[in-house]
């Protein structure tokens, strides 16, 4: 039996061609890993490096840096060890143009750095799990399984728990998208079914979109709306294990595609994205500017040495958005780092 995580089913929907060529096919990526999913890595193993840490004693935001420096250039070796031997032209896929390999270097950086000043002594709850893993039926005879990670499990002081998530990308959601996000909720199910946990537990849902100051975006479920989650999971899982056709549905997302390369209908896509950009720009902006290509990161045989990191300077503390409404004031749009 299959157990299906919550990316196996959404990449089926998002693109049924992607979905055969990463877990039917097991073609191996003939890309480069991209440069936002090795970043976000490395922020998640500092991450889990400070709470492991917390609260028996509070590493310094030196320590927690250095942490990600040291696994990025320990994961940069085995990349560049990955482009040797599958002859690829750059260590990481890079699709942003102007966008280097260290420009995401220091922006994984400043993101530690900035979740550190906000939330440190990091007592906002006490930690449960971290990288938790969780299996659980979405059907009283368990022949549908899911599996997910749990980023880190916190309980606060009135007892609830929260599912907390990390997320490094430039875009955050709303928090009426988060009302219909489905990955945590479905953790959710994993805590009810947990045996050290179960179904009596409050729980809720907290993304940290760590570009931006105000990074919190919170949710919750109700039990009714648990009940019909596991049936649209059951329903999405039957169309998958129906399916026996495994068309190309393209959309903004192909340029980050792994299987890009492989994909005629994904480069066509791609290519008349690019000419309908270019011709709205025309006049503005020259296009040869805007599309150069990711050469502009630095050479593979000098990606991971990049001249010494700064001391990390502690900034004056970021105050922490309450869960219970308290904003900051400072708007997201200022805050947005890439
Ligand atoms: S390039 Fe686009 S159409 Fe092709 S497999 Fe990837 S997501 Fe699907």
């Amino acid at each position: 039996m299959t157990v299906y995580s919550y990316s196996r089913v959404n990449t089926f929907f998002t693109c049924p061609a992607q979905f055969k060529f990463r877990y039917i096919d097991r073609l191996p990526s003939p890309s480069p890993e991209g440069v936002e999913l090795f970043m976000g890595s490395r922020f998640h193993e500092a991450m889990e490096f400070l709470y492991h840490q917390v609260p028996g004693r509070l590493p310094t935001v030196n320590e927690v840096i250095q942490e990600f420096d040291r696994n990025w250039k320990k994961e940069m070796d085995r990349v560049l060890q990955k482009q040797r031997e599958r002859g690829f032209t750059d260590p990481l896929r890079i699709v942003q143009p102007g966008q280097a390999l260290e420009d995401f270097f220091n922006k994984g950086r400043l993101f530690l750095e900035n979740y550190y000043h906000r939330y440190t002594p990091f007592d906002q709850d006490r930690t449960e799990g971290i990288e938790m893993k969780v299996t659980f039926d979405l059907d009283a005879k368990g022949e549908y399984k899911m599996q997910g990670y749990i980023d880190r499990l916190g309980r606060d002081d009135e007892g609830t728990l929260w599912i907390h998530d990390y997320k490094t990308s430039s875009r955050k959601m709303s928090e009426e998208d988060a009302r219909s996000e489905d990955q945590l909720a479905l953790y959710q199910i994993g805590l009810e079914q947990h045996p050290k946990f179960g179904p009596k537990e409050q729980v809720k849902l907290l993304w940290h979109f760590v570009a931006f100051e105000k990074d919190q975006v919170t949710a919750e479920r109700n039990p009714k709306e648990i009940g019909w989650l596991k049936e649209k999971y059951v329903s999405k899982i039957k169309t998958i294990e129906k399916a026996r056709e495994f068309p190309t549905k393209t959309s903004a997302l192909c340029g980050w595609c792994e299987y890009l390369p492989v994909c005629a209908e994904g480069k066509k896509a791609v290519e008349a994205r690019q000419a309908k950009k270019d011709r709205a720009q025309e006049g503005a902006v020259p296009s040869a500017v805007l599309n150069r290509p990711s050469s502009v990161a630095p050479p593979p045989s000098q990606a991971p040495t990049f001249p010494p990191p700064p001391a990390v300077v502690p900034t004056a503390p970021v105050p922490v958005p309450s869960r219970k409404g308290k904003r900051s004031p400072v708007s997201e749009d200022q805050l947005r780092l890439f």
